[in-house]
């Protein structure tokens, strides 16, 4: 037998992460829930606006729905 997708992927490729929301947007503070975060979970933006450029990563607690910036390489760390 040949396991095509694994079980409980989610369990190895997910990150706990703290909703801080410090992103942009709302401008509200997180609520502390420790959340489990996979890639999927994550929103990408490429910003250039004047001298800036660059590509911000977040993810939305579902609990208060502010958004808490995250590293792009998070997940492989
Ligand atoms: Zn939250």
């Amino acid at each position: 037998m040949k396991v095509i997708k694994k079980g409980f992927e989610h369990a190895t490729i997910g990150k706990e992460l703290t909703c801080v929301g410090d992103g942009f947007g709302k401008g509200k503070g997180g609520c502390g829930a420790v959340l489990h975060v996979v890639p999927a979970d994550i929103y990408v933006k490429h910003f250039s606006i004047g001298d800036y450029d660059g590509t911000h990563y977040w993810f939305v607690c579902p609990e208060c729905s502010a958004k808490t910036y995250v590293k792009y390489d998070v997940f492989h760390k």
